[in-house]
This record gives C-alpha cells, sequence and structure tokens, in this order.
C-alpha cells in the first residue's frame, strides 16, 4: 500500500491594526454598528480616488523584513476582479505584478529541537471586503445583510510555498507566524474577530515523491484548531479519493466547524479570471534604502533575543523564559510586573500556571485581561506579607479576572485574611488531633506522612485561611507534649 504525506501551504491574511483603512480614512476598527465605518471611497462611488495609507505600508514593510523578504525598489497595487456583493467596486485593490516583498522564510522549532524552515513566496498589501450577515429574524428570511464596515481595511497577505509536510510543522507555523505579527504590533492577531486568517492549500503525494498531487484550497476556517481539524479532515478525504483511484479536484472548499467536515464552495479561479491590471489610480511607490533603514530600525527585539536577556536580566530559567516570550503582551506583562516588584521567579511562576490556564479557559490574550500587571503585583504581596495563603490567592487571582476588582477589596469583602493568631488556630489544630486519633499516633511514632494529613483537616475546617507554617507548628508542639 503506498503511504501518502501531506503537503501544504497557507495563504495567510492578516489585518493590520492601522487607525484608518488602506485607501480613506474610515475609522479601522472591529465591532462598530454595521456600516457606520464607510465613506464614498470605501463604498467605491464613482468618482472617487483612493490614497494609500502610508503606516499600513510601513506596517507591512516592516512585516516584509522580519520575515526575511526581498523588497523591491518599487512596489505597486493591481485590481482583482470578482463579483460579490460584499465587494462594492467589483474589484479589490491588492498587488499581483510588484508586491512589497518576496522569497522570505520563517523558521520554526520543532518539538524535537530540529528547526524547519518554510519559505514566503511573497507579501503583499491589499484591501479587505465587507461582510455578508446573516441574522436570525423572521424580516431577513432568506436575504443575506451587507456590512460594509470592513471594506478597505488594511490586509496584509502572506503567501507561504508549499513546505509544511506535517501537522506539527503546520501547528508551530501558525503560531510563530502569529507571535511574530503580535511582536511587531502590526496586528492583534485576533482570530475569533478575523483579524488572522489562515487559508489552507492541502496535497497528497507518495513518500518520497517531489511531484505535487492535486490541492485543494480550504475556506473559513477561525482558529488555529480549527485548521488542524481541517487539514486532519482533508488528509483523510484526499487518501480516500486518491487510495481508490479517484481523483482529487482542484477546487475551494469550505470548513464547516460544527460539523468538522469540509464541502465543495466553487472551482478554484485562476488568475486570469480575475482579469489583474495595474490600478491607474495609484502611483507605484519608490522604496528607497533610506526609508527601509528607517523603518528597520523600528524593528523591535524579537522572541529568541527577548528570551536571553530575560536569563540574563532576571535570573529565571532558560524554560520560563521561552514560554514568557512567546507572546509580546505577555513578555511585556511580565516586565511590568517587575519593574513594580522585584520577584521575577514568583512572576514567572504565577504567569506560567495560573495566568495562562485562565486566559486559556477565557480565550483571551494577557492585554485584554481585568488582571492588570499592577493587580497581580498587589495579590503577589499580600501572599509575601502573610495576609492571604497561596491557594486562597489563587481564587482570588480567578475573582480579579471576572470581575477587575482589587485584590485587597476581595479579601476584605470576603474575609479572606489568613488566620495566624496561635489562640484561633490551636481550637482547629486540637480538634484535628481529636478527630484523628489513628494518624495523630502515626506523627506520635514518627510518620512524617500522616502530619500531612492533620494538616489538610486543619486548612479545610479553616476554609483555606489557617497560616500553614503556624498550624505546623502548633501541630508538632500539640504532639510531642502528649497532646
Ligand atoms: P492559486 O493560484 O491556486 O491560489 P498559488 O500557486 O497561488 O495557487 O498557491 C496558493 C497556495 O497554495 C500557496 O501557499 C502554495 O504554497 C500552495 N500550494 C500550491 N500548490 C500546492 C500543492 N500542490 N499542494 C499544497 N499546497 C500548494
Ligand atoms: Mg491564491
Amino acid at each position: 500500500m503506498t503511504e501518502f504525506e501531506p503537503v501544504i501551504g497557507l495563504e495567510v491574511h492578516t489585518e493590520l491594526n492601522s487607525a484608518t483603512k488602506v485607501f480613506c480614512d474610515d475609522p479601522a476598527i472591529f465591532g462598530a454598528e454595521p456600516n457606520t465605518l464607510i465613506s464614498p471611497i470605501s463604498l467605491g462611488l464613482p468618482g472617487t480616488l483612493p490614497v494609500l495609507n502610508c503606516v499600513a505600508l510601513e506596517k507591512s514593510l516592516l512585516t516584509a523584513i522580519a520575515l526575511n523578504c526581498e523588497i523591491p525598489s518599487r512596489t505597486s497595487f493591481d485590481r482583482k476582479h470578482y463579483y460579490y456583493p460584499d465587494l462594492p467596486k467589483n474589484y479589490q485593490i491588492s498587488q499581483q505584478y510588484e508586491p512589497l516583498g518576496r522569497n522570505g522564510w520563517v523558521d520554526l522549532q520543532l518539538k524535537d529541537g530540529s528547526q524547519k524552515r518554510v519559505r514566503i513566496n511573497n507579501i503583499h498589501l491589499e484591501e479587505d471586503a465587507g461582510k455578508l450577515v446573516h441574522p436570525d429574524l423572521p424580516s431577513a428570511r432568506g436575504l443575506s445583510w451587507v456590512d460594509l464596515n470592513r471594506a478597505g481595511m488594511a490586509l496584509l497577505e502572506i503567501v507561504t510555498e508549499p513546505d509544511i509536510t506535517n501537522l506539527e510543522e503546520l501547528e508551530v507555523f501558525m503560531q510563530t507566524l502569529r507571535s511574530i505579527l503580535r511582536y511587531l504590533d502590526v496586528s492583534d492577531c485576533k482570530m475569533q474577530e478575523g483579524s488572522l486568517r489562515f487559508e489552507l492549500n492541502l496535497s497528497m503525494r507518495p513518500v518520497g515523491a517531489t511531484a505535487l498531487g492535486t490541492k485543494a484550497e480550504v475556506k473559513n476556517v477561525g482558529s488555529i484548531k480549527a485548521v488542524l481539524r481541517a487539514a486532519r479532515y482533508e488528509m483523510k478525504r484526499h487518501i480516500e479519493l486518491l487510495e481508490s483511484g479517484e481523483k482529487v479536484i482542484q477546487e475551494t472548499r469550505l470548513w464547516d466547524d460544527d460539523r468538522g467536515e469540509t464541502r465543495s464552495m466553487r472551482s478554484k479561479e485562476v488568475a486570469k479570471d480575475y482579469r489583474y491590471f495595474p490600478d491607474p489610480d495609484l502611483p507605484s511607490v519608490v522604496i528607497t534604502p533610506a526609508w527601509l533603514g528607517s523603518i528597520r530600525e523600528h524593528l523591535p527585539e524579537l522572541q529568541d533575543a527577548k528570551q536571553s536577556r530575560f536569563v540574563q536580566q532576571y535570573g529565571i530559567p532558560e524554560y520560563d523564559a521561552g514560554v514568557l516570550a512567546t507572546d509580546r503582551a505577555l513578555a511585556d506583562y511580565f516586565e511590568e510586573c517587575c519593574r513594580k516588584h522585584s520577584a521575577p521567579k514568583t512572576f514567572s511562576n504565577w504567569i506560567m500556571v495560573e495566568v495562562l490556564r485562565e486566559l486559556q479557559a477565557r480565550e483571551i490574550e494577557i492585554d485584554e485581561s481585568l488582571l492588570t500587571a499592577s493587580r497581580l503585583v498587589d495579590l503577589v504581596r499580600l501572599v509575601e506579607e502573610g495576609v492571604i495563603s497561596n491557594n486562597i490567592a489563587k481564587d482570588i487571582l480567578k475573582e480579579v479576572m471576572e470581575t477587575g476588582k482589587e485584590p485587597a477589596r476581595i479579601v476584605e469583602e470576603k474575609g479572606l485574611r489568613q488566620v495566624s493568631d496561635e489562640g484561633a488556630l490551636l481550637a482547629l489544630v486540637r480538634e484535628a488531633i481529636a478527630k484523628n486519633p489513628g494518624p495523630a499516633q502515626d506523627v506520635r511514632e514518627g510518620k512524617e506522612k500522616a502530619l500531612g494529613f492533620l494538616m489538610g483537616h486543619v486548612m479545610r475546617a479553616s476554609q483555606g485561611k489557617a497560616n500553614p507554617a503556624v498550624c505546623r507548628q502548633l501541630l508538632e508542639k500539640e504532639l510531642s507534649s502528649g497532646g
């Protein structure tokens, strides 16, 4: 039986976080009332002229630099024609002939320690289309509503070569690229809001073969997890076709996340169907070495450099530094905590375990969380000062994430102060001993483990508020004095 391996290339669309759209000054914001961020230009009314947004172009060039692209001395815009209700002009301004970057690459760090290079075919700047919405209303049945707020937003497209050959590489590529884009601060990369979208191109070929098989393209995949599911689904579909002697059809397919399957959307257009031609309304842009040089100066410290610096500067383990540096916002957050209170290892522990877990559960990023750096600092201080126990602090952290309340206020409102008063604790300790004569006897006979059991009893009885160090001392004292 022939064994097949996947060949994958991605077309990545990322909405740039420039304040305005790419060819006019409509605000570029997500989530506004439909059709409120529009103007004659974004509506494509006759007689209007586009003007290139320089910030969007500079962010695109910065990305091209970071992705190791060759940048031409001149870049220009072309019209890509197709008819769809969300595209008011019936063409999209894009870059076909002189994209702003070519022949770049991204290096991936794989789990087994090896590196994999995925080549970038080209990077180009274009405008986004609007959106069709299908509200669940009686008055909207059978209709599509058009929201043009997104029409004209700056969209950067990054096209890879078909270099990805398994699912691990696919996942690491998506994570790495997302991290780079966030580091560069060119996009917020919120997949759930569509500001980062991956289109999957996948074919299968016999292991060892070099010729490419026929590919299918999959659109409408809303998360990294969904891309991986869609890839797994397509691999299976292709293998079944190939093994039964059928042909894979080159087409565009749509991912249905609820059903976990793809279905055919349309046979694939080829470039000539789009009737590309240079947009006569937009002059070419000359990219001088001096200009590129000044953009290059804005290249921030990237992930690897940050990881090394964290180890040096804060004395935290390589592993911690690696986790913190995967995301720029997370790294900035860690540093802000350390600036306010110098306890790097404590913060890295909290962030790597509790904070990341809570962020993942809520599917948000640290910069969207109500747990600001100063709130985490306050929380850590409360633990260090013995006001609350570590376990109580974990509960408070969740509540801060939920409500944005100050940690100290939650402690007061819920009466969560740690009890260190010996008088109050002694009663609990004696009760624990009285109720658990067996374990108590074990401790007297020198079995250390049983002490933990009694400690657990005291902590539960105090609802986690007893000061563990004080309790331990009291328990030991009581048991050694024959109590
Ligand atoms: P199209 O014109 O159909 O959009 P492109 O040549 O522009 O095709 O490639 C689009 C994407 O598909 C690129 O990311 C490319 O790497 C990938 N790709 C091209 N051919 C294959 C193939 N046979 N298998 C998998 N991916 C492919
Ligand atoms: Mg394409």
